[in-house]
């Protein structure tokens, strides 16, 4: 019997797989397929990412720095309205990469990690779950304490436990160009109806143009504008789903949710690689295999730190509804230098962000 399961080896799978071999704990993970692939995110982070990696990650990983967003209310001709910080404000990194990475960690940690394994049942007891994965040996029983379902934004370990769905999917496209492309902004558009498109410049690994939009919405109608405003041509074309809205609960009698099957995610960008890892160290801190009344504790933690975040984040989305004058209206009054942390919204109310507000010329 394992302590922890692990289903699912994304970020925050693999993330917690070492948190929890590095306490001592015997840790199984189970990966569909082969990790990382495939790829279906912009891999645009925070700087913070590098306190999560292990030793070399930043020379094997990064692709370019950013200092700032130039937003658009219309497409690339469109003005532009920049936000920058003084300093990096993030990194571009190769996402691929980065699940290898952390999955390699996680092995050198002690856990078990396998690829090729699909988990396709889960029943929980009163002392242990009962895991079901086919692979590559046929159909196998894993049994554990705990089971920690990191299995992404349609989480089979999710409907398995039937545990609430997030409030809400949107679907992102990326496709990536061959320019090679230092710059140190992202452009960011406003005109697909209610989220936006991007452009980020990867350094020498092309460039990536990317949408995201709720059901309903045409996304490849939308796309298809946005490379034709920009006059390139696109290879490489990528979706995936993008959970907004964590459920009321995200942990059962013996199994917990972290990452994108809990909703984890910033509202305002879909961005969810930092925080499902944040919530993976909440859950490695908190939960005790051996109690499982330690699942509420990973309830509170999290939320405790993110719900914040998360509701901002929400305020700030409502606004790329807004009618288009308004729009105008307030990125010009707010561009500019900023002190805003991309992953806490929170900061537009730090001294970091006054000072830098009240430093504009
Ligand atoms: C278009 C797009 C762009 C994005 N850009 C960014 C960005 O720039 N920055 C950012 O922070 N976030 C971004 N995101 C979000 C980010 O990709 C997710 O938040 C992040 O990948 C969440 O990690 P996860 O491990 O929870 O889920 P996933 O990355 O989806 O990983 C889940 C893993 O579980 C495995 N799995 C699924 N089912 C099973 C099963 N039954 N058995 C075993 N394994 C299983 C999958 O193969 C996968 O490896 C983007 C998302 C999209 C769609």
């Amino acid at each position: 019997m394992y302590d922890f399961v692990v289903v699912g080896v994304g970020p925050p799978g693999a993330r917690f797989a070492r948190r929890a071999a590095e306490d001592g704990y015997d840790v199984l993970a189970l990966e569909k397929g082969t990790i990382g692939e495939p790829l279906a995110c912009s891999g645009h982070v925070s700087t913070d990412i590098w306190e999560f990696t292990g030793d070399g990650a930043r020379e094997e990983l990064f692709q370019n720095e950013i200092y700032g967003a130039r937003f658009h209310v219309g497409g690339p001709d469109s003005d532009d309205y920049p936000f920058y910080k003084e300093g990096v404000a993030s990194n571009v990194i190769d996402r691929v990469g980065l699940d290898r990475h952390l999955a390699a960690v996680a092995r050198e940690a002690g856990a078990d990690v396998r690829e090729e394994h699909t988990v396709t049942g889960v029943t929980e007891h009163r002392d242990r779950v009962e895991v079901v994965a086919s692979g590559p040996d046929g159909t196998r029983t894993f049994e554990a304490k705990m089971l920690a379902g990191c299995d992404g934004p349609r989480s089979r370990v999710r409907d398995e436990l039937a545990l609430p769905q997030p409030e809400e999917f949107l679907h992102g496209v990326l496709a990536f160009s061959e320019e090679d492309d230092h710059e140190d902004f992202v452009d960011v558009h406003l005109t697909p109806p209610t989220f936006f498109a991007w452009r980020i410049p990867r350094g020498e690994a092309g460039v990536e143009y990317g949408l995201a939009a709720p059901p309903g919405v045409q996304v490849t109608k939308h796309f298809e504008e946005l490379i034709d405003g920009y006059e390139i041509d696109v290879a490489h074309r990528c979706s995936g789903a993008i959970p907004i809205g964590p459920p009321d609960r995200v942990t059962s009698r013996r199994a917990f949710l972290i990452g994108d099957a809990a909703a984890q995610t910033k509202p305002f960008t879909g961005g969810g690689i930092l925080y499902g890892m944040t919530c993976a160290d909440h859950a490695a801190r908190e939960i005790d295999p051996d109690r499982p009344t330690t699942l509420a504790a990973y309830e509170r933690a999290w939320r405790d730190d993110l719900e914040r975040e998360q509701e901002l984040g929400r305020w700030i989305r409502r606004a790329y509804s807004l009618p288009e004058p308004v729009q105008r209206l307030g990125l010009g009054a707010l561009s500019g230098e900023i002190g805003v942390h991309m992953d806490r919204p929170t900061s537009l109310v730090s001294l970091d962000h006054l000072k830098a507000v009240f430093s504009r010329s």
